[in-house]
């Protein structure tokens, strides 16, 4: 897939719509001014999920992910290190 055709399915009705985590950075990224816990991060990072299940950008925030490779937050429903995971499972895919 290109990165025109990537791009293009973020579009909704020719618009490109604000993606979801625009609305609620730090659920995304943590808190900024306080420390969570263990259990707080799970439960932030699976709403964080959640909210990339439905966002329009989700395919071009996972191929702009896997390019960067973010050092933290969660990207199209991923956390780093799954990111890195998934971008060796497709090496790994490329090799075969
Ligand atoms: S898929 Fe990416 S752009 Fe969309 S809400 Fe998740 S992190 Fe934000």
């Amino acid at each position: 897939m290109s990165l025109a055709e990537v791009e293009a399915t973020w579009r909704v009705d020719g618009e490109t719509p604000l993606p979801e985590c625009t609305y609620d950075p730090e659920l995304h990224t943590g808190p900024r001014l306080t420390i969570e816990t263990t259990e707080e991060r799970a439960a932030r990072e699976a709403v964080a999920r959640e909210i990339c299940a439905t966002c329009p950008a989700r395919l071009f925030c996972d191929v702009y992910a896997l390019e960067t490779r973010p050092t933290s937050g969660i990207w199209a429903g991923r956390t780093p290190a799954e990111v890195a995971e998934h971008a060796a499972e497709l090496e790994d895919l490329e090799v075969a």
